[in-house]
């Protein structure tokens, strides 16, 4: 089912989600079920699978030197859709970037949806690498993800593919977006970034996920000049409770979003990780419960795979 009609379906009530990061190559499936498997009882009708554009291929140049210069993507998104899909009944949605593939590829991943019967896909730029000051774009891919939408959408209206199809037989994905209660770090104002939030929405994104936000008021004002700007889709908040004290650096530094006096001083006057676990607990079940009191329609957790923090905010909100 898409992700409006589990909104739909809810009629009002908040509903339960989270993302999961595909884990390094290699890794059994089963250390990602026992992280899954905790969340469940709260009845999440979808969850996120991350795409990672970015693993270094180190190569052995044979002077003694190492040649890091050969990147690949991190595998698994589609495949872990598919097995939670089949594992918990539950509906998966692969993360599809920009960045790192090209348009081909991403038809052929949007064609083992079709298969797979995956019917929501998030749709992202991606970030710069790690070597790169700017993002940029992967020869004979898109620029920006509103032009990924619009290769979505034109799978969908059958443009591409399955000509000769029947309409009811053709591709029909529920996309969704990001967006940004503090902005996108590269947006020169938050109306220039909203503009181009609606640009996405118009070409046929469906909802919106924000970036982690730590001050409610933020998503409420985003919420705001967003029905401004026409984006009249589900806008769904993301949450990520702080779990390590580096986080108060990391957060602002990686993502560009401020962090609130009382947040930084809880978490600052912690003497043990433990404890700054517990405060982040605490602070995302405040955020979510006013958030739930708001009428929002999914309250979607970053788990960063693990889960324990996350269930105990569910057991609290939900
Ligand atoms: P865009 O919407 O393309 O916007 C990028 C920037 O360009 C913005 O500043 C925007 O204002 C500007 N812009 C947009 N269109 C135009 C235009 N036509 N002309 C000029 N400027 C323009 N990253 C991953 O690598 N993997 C993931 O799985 C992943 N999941 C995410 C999930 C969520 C919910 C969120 C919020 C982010 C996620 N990200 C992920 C991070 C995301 O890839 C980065 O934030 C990235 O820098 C921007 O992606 P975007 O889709 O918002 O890009």
């Amino acid at each position: 089912m898409k992700v409006t009609e589990h909104i739909e379906r809810a009629n009002g009530k908040t509903l339960f989600s989270f993302e999961i990061i595909p884990p390094q190559k290699g890794s059994n499936i089963n250390e990602l079920y026992k992280n899954i498997d905790p969340l469940m009882e709260f009845n999440p009708p979808f969850i996120d699978v991350t795409t990672s554009r970015e693993e270094f291929v180190y190569i052995d140049k044979g002077d003694g030197l190492l040649d890091r210069k050969i990147t690949r993507r991190r595998p698994g998104t589609l495949g872990i859709c598919a097995a939670i899909k089949h594992k918990y009944e539950v509906d998966t949605i692969p993360h599809l970037l920009c960045g790192g593939f090209t348009k081909e590829e991403t038809e052929y991943m949007l064609i083992d949806c079709q298969y797979l019967g995956i019917n929501n896909v998030m749709a992202l730029r991606g970030d710069a690498m790690k070597h790169q000051r700017y993002f940029e774009p992967t020869a004979g891919g898109h620029p920006y993800a509103v032009d990924l939408v619009h290769q979505i959408h034109n799978l969908r209206c059958g443009q591409y593919l399955h000509e000769t199809l029947e309409e009811g037989d053709r591709a029909n994905f529920c996309v969704g977006v990001a967006g940004y209660p503090e902005k996108h770090l590269e947006a020169p104002s938050m109306d220039f970034d909203l503009k181009k939030l609606k640009e996405k929405v118009d070409a046929g994104a469906d909802y919106v996920v924000t970036q982690m936000f730590f001050d409610n008021q933020k998503f409420f004002e985003f919420l705001e000049r967003a029905k401004d700007y026409g984006i009249n889709v589900p806008i769904i908040p993301g949450l990520k409770p702080i779990a390590v004290k580096r986080h108060l650096q990391l957060l602002p530094q990686v993502f560009k979003i401020d962090l609130p006096d009382a947040l930084i001083e809880a978490v600052d006057s912690c003497k043990s990780n433990k404890e700054v676990r517990q405060v982040g607990i605490e602070w995302a079940i405040q955020q979510s419960r006013e958030l739930k009191e708001a009428g929002v329609p999914v309250l979607h957790y970053y788990s960063m795979g693990k889960s324990d923090n996350i269930k105990a905010i569910a057991e609290a909100v939900f």
